[in-house]
């Protein structure tokens, strides 16, 4: 763990990666990654600053740290001293360096840790710096960014330290329930203290390239384990793999991906502030696009129909954010343990307007739908899921989910890890998510899996998709003598868009070009963008109480239509 302090006086400096001597004030043109192995060096936090805000923006904090030394604490050298070293060492006051800039010109507070003081070692002072700088991002009403780099708690401040992570943390509260970005920066390496506290706490955490952290470092769990530990543990891939960050950003890329998130939050923030609570509700029977549904009469066999759901070409979740919306910044794990590959989700733009959208991923060749286990989630993705829904509540951006799972993913593990609790836990917080949601049925809405993502004010459904309780060869093998009766069960099932469309349990049919959206995957997006567009628009003046209660009113008629209308439906 020992790591090349960076020798500013020196015009050359080693790798610590590769080992190549290299000539300073390239590495530095570079933003100290090397340019032969990729290795990020460490930087200290004025570097970082430098790095990450527009040029002339940075006002530090007026707050200075107090001289603590809270328990008298002596090693083999009194600790006062240490800090006297450290000051000298890299010219400031304490650990972490705190102050307003902007980043593309959107405003922020940050908060950048500084490895070469101290370890980046979180104390009683780092901890009221850090907090202080919340209090202004709640103040400035902006959000607060993190850049972290810490061994963890400063152990020359006894207990004392521990409960800085209690105190941060509290303050990052504050900024969740404002609905306040919090953006965590890991950066090499985060430990202890720090890492099981505001680095991972945040709203959005990313992961510097080749950053490590984690809660014990790796020498305190070969000790423990007495076992090696395998390549790449708790690297930014790793944490990325297991869930735990939401992107690993090269350093090149880390001010873009920043200023897109401030974006983001910045633009969601005027409706939240501003939404008045007496506006009339939205006439909610008349789609203001009615579409396909005018014409459903083409009697097409509903078998023919969940084939052309299932087509292989069939375009999927990604392409859509790719052709029907802008600016997709996917966020992955659900902090856990766990990233879904067969659940996707982030921010994005339609017509300029950020909003979260989440959706299942299936593929178009064998080894992608491998991949991405044909689209099933497992209880991760469903948390994961969870995880970005209320964030874009929280941010005031609308959710834009897109359903096209055959179900949600079988499997022991998913048994193992709870996926009927993590799929009613979304339909329940769907139903109470204070701010817009529309759902798209894209391809096949497999049972529960498909509703953990479709509890919506407006569901709309694409032509030739199909959405149903259980797949045709399920309800064949259990309600007739074998699963050769699947076509029969898909006519039986009702699980068309146009037979949906009469149910009232989808609101509006997104047509598709001819024959289906596979022959025209441009024109198919084009629809779904306008009638997502011409969904979402009304709802976006709606209160989030009128929102969440007209909700509950739609998905509580289906209970009354099917007791006072029992003659009628069929
Ligand atoms: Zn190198």
């Amino acid at each position: 763990m020992t790591a090349t302090a960076p020798r500013e006086e020196q015009l050359w400096s080693r790798c610590a990666g590769c080992a190549t001597l290299l000539y300073r004030k390239r590495l530095r043109r570079n933003l100290d990654v090397c340019p032969e192995c990729g290795v990020h060096a460490r930087l200290g936090a004025p570097d970082r600053l430098r790095q990450l805000v527009d040029p002339n923006s940075f006002r530090p904090l007026p707050d200075s740290p107090a001289d603590v030394d809270p328990i008298d604490f002596v090693d083999v050298v009194p600790y006062a001293h240490r800090l006297t070293a450290a000051r000298a060492g890299t010219g400031l006051t304490e650990a972490v360096l705190c102050g307003t800039a902007t980043l593309g010109g959107h405003p922020a507070v940050l908060a950048v840790m500084d490895f070469r003081f101290l370890g980046g070692s979180l104390g009683c002072a780092v901890g009221e710096l850090i907090t202080r700088a919340a209090e202004r991002a709640l103040d400035d009403r902006v959000p607060l960014i993190l850049v972290t780099a810490s061994g963890g708690a400063r152990m020359q401040e006894g207990a004392l330290s521990l409960m800085q992570m209690a105190t941060v943390s509290q303050a990052i509260a504050a900024l969740r329930e404002a609905g306040l970005l919090t953006v965590s920066v890991l950066t090499d390496p985060t430990y202890g203290g720090v890492a099981a506290s505001f680095a991972t706490n945040t709203d959005v955490v990313i992961a510097e390239s080749g950053a490590r952290m984690g809660f014990a470092g790796p020498r305190v769990i070969r000790q423990v384990t007495g076992r090696a530990l395998p390549d790449g543990f708790q690297t930014a891939d790793f944490l990325l793999r297991h869930g735990q960050v939401d992107m690993v950003v090269p350093r090149r890329a880390l001010r873009g991906r920043l200023v897109a998130l401030l974006a983001a939050a910045r633009a969601g923030q005027p409706r939240r502030a501003g939404a008045p609570a007496h506006r009339p509700p939205v006439p909610r029977q008349q789609p203001p696009h009615a579409a396909a549904d005018a014409t459903p009469a083409e009697v097409t066999d509903p078998w023919a129909t969940v084939r052309l759901a299932r087509h292989a070409g069939r375009p999927t979740t990604l392409d859509y954010l790719e052709s029907a919306f802008d600016g997709f910044v996917e966020l992955h794990g659900d902090r856990l343990g766990g990233d879904c590959p067969a659940m996707v989700g982030g921010l994005a733009r339609l017509d300029g307007r950020p909003l979260m959208v989440i959706g299942h991923q299936k593929g178009h060749s064998t080894a992608e739908l491998v991949a991405r286990n044909f689209g099933m989630a497992s209880p991760a993705g469903h948390r994961k899921a969870l995880r970005l829904m209320r964030l874009a509540a929280r941010l005031g951006l609308p959710v834009v989910t897109l359903v096209d799972t055959p179900g949600a993913d079988p499997g022991i593990g998913a048994e193992e890890q709870g996926q009927a609790a993590a799929i009613a836990e979304n339909i329940l917080a769907l139903t109470v998510l204070p701010t817009p949601v529309v759902a798209v049925i894209t391809g096949e809405g497999g049972s529960g899996g498909a509703l953990a993502l479709a509890v919506a004010d407006r569901v709309l459904m694409l032509q030739h998709a199909v959405y149903s309780v259980i797949s045709p060869e399920g309800c064949a093998a259990i309600l007739w003598p074998d699963r050769s009766a699947a076509p029969q069960a898909a006519r039986a099932l009702r699980l068309t868009a146009p037979d949906l469309h009469r149910l009232g349990v989808v609101d509006e049919i997104v047509p598709e070009p001819a024959a289906a959206a596979h022959d025209d995957p441009d024109a198919a997006a084009e629809a779904l963008r306008e009638a997502v567009r011409a969904n979402l628009l009304p709802l976006l003046d709606v209160p989030p109480a009128t929102l969440v209660r007209d909700r509950r009113q739609r998905f509580r008629r289906f209970g009354a239509a099917r007791a006072g209308n029992r003659s009628g439906v069929r």
